[in-house]
Formats: structure tokens, sequence, C-alpha cells
């Protein structure tokens, strides 16, 4: 460690006593043994100012954050990627420090927690990681138009068109009260659209997820205010990723 790191971890660490001890003398003794219990690093000194060290980390965006303007500006992008997304991952991994769901993969976290009462944090915050690195690869710059053979055929013999799909689609993003999801799933050989609400996704459903659109506000507000409908309409028209749709068709 520098001298100029080892400077500014001793300065944080005096405010921080200086605070607790202007808070009484029972708040630094409750402080001090929580810290002599929690030998893990969340409760090192560094941790209001580092990245949480932890099993998850906020995959890369897979464009630039201008990709999608104008149907989702930059400005959009950077908020829900770099904040929105990025809390989730923090908050997950602060939340399954030093507990078994530390050495889980994600969609076991996430089916082990569902419903649980004193597991909702680590619920909430595992499916919004999940859900959000779907969201991003069910969006292309080169989205919109044609979805690939295979999956049309399935959408046709599901919906009767393309078009009716979407329609689907947008009545369950338009449709569905307060923050929450729309999807397009397989169930077994057939295709289905629905939405779910806060951080639910179909796979606690046992459906299969092929693409998903963000209806919470955070997802449309700066570039749309209110206007739900009309983020969807162009996400369908301009960015709806069909070939991620199509790679995750499964055999039945
Ligand atoms: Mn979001």
């Amino acid at each position: 460690m520098d001298n100029l790191h080892r400077d500014r971890l001793a300065a944080r660490f005096s405010r921080r006593d200086l605070l607790l001890a202007t808070a009484g003398v029972a708040t630094l003794g409750a402080a001090a043994s929580t810290r002599a219990a929690e030998p893990a690093a969340a409760s090192a000194p560094t941790a209001a100012t580092a990245a949480p060290a932890g099993p998850f980390t906020l995959p890369a965006l897979p464009y630039a954050d201008g990709a999608l303007d104008p149907v989702i500006s930059a400005n959009t992008l950077g908020f829900h990627h770099g904040k929105h997304h990025r809390a989730y991952v923090d908050n997950l991994n602060k939340a399954i420090a030093g507990t078994v769901f530390a050495a889980m993969p994600l969609e076991k976290i996430i089916a082990a927690t569902y419903g649980v009462a004193d597991k909702t944090a680590v619920y909430n915050n595992a499916a919004q990681h999940w859900n959000h690195s779907f969201y991003w690869r069910s969006l292309s710059p080169q989205g919109g138009g044609e979805p690939p053979a295979a999956l049309r055929h399935k959408i046709e013999a599901s919906f009767g068109s393309v078009a009716a799909c979407q329609k689907e689609l947008l009545t369950a993003a338009t449709g569905q009260f307060g923050s929450g999801w729309a999807w397009l799933v397989q169930e077994g050989d057939k295709l289905a659209v629905s939405h779910t609400g806060n951080a639910d996704s179909p796979l606690s459903k046992g459906s299969k997820p092929l693409l998903t659109i963000d209806v919470w506000e955070h997802a449309y507000y700066l570039d749309y205010q209110n206007r739900r409908a009309d983020y969807v309409n162009a996400v369908l028209a301009k960015l709806l990723n069909w070939g991620f749709a199509a790679d995750n068709l499964g055999s039945a």
C-alpha cells in the first residue's frame, strides 16, 4: 500500500470513528463488536468507495451506450446499465457475502430464494441481475424487422402472425401495472407472451424466456416520460433482437 492510499484510509477511519463517537459510546461499542464478529470483506472500511468483492460482475453492454439512440438514448442506457443494473449486482454481492448463496450459480440463487420471506433482498437483486443481463441481449441496434425463419414459423403457429405477436407484447407491456417486464416465452412447443411484476420472471413459473422488454419507468422515463406505449412500440419496431430469441429456442 502506498503512502497516499494509507493516508486516505487513515482519514476515512478517523472521520468514521469521530462520527461514531459523537453518536454515543453505546453505538460505538455495538459497531465495534459488529466489526469484530464479521471478518468478511463486506465490513472493510473501503466498502463505501470500492465495488464490493463478490462472485457477480456487471456484464458489459453488447453495444455502445449510444447505439440504440434515438429509441433509447445514451443517457437512459448509461443510467440504466451503469447505475441501476450495477446497483443490483453490488447489492446482490453484499447480500450473499458469507452465505451459502455465494457459491451458487445465479439461476440457482433465484430458484432457491423465490417466495422465501426472509430472502427477499437476495431474490430481488439476483432476479434483477438476471433480467437485465437478458434484456440487454433482447435488444440490438440492428433489431426489429422479420424473425429468422424457424422462429417465425413458431410465432405464426402460436399467434397467427408476427404482427399479432408484437401486439400481444405491447398489450402485456402496457398492461403490467407498475414496474415489471414483458416476455416472449416458450412453453413446450408453443410460444406465448406474458408479463411479470417487479423482479419476477417466467423462470419461476417454469416457462423458458426467449426475449424481454423492461417496463420499469427507469427504462424509458428520461426519453418518453409517462408514454410507456411509445417506448414499447419503438423497441418492437427498431430494436427487438429476434435473432437472440431464435437462439434461445429449445427443442421442446
Ligand atoms: Mn431496468
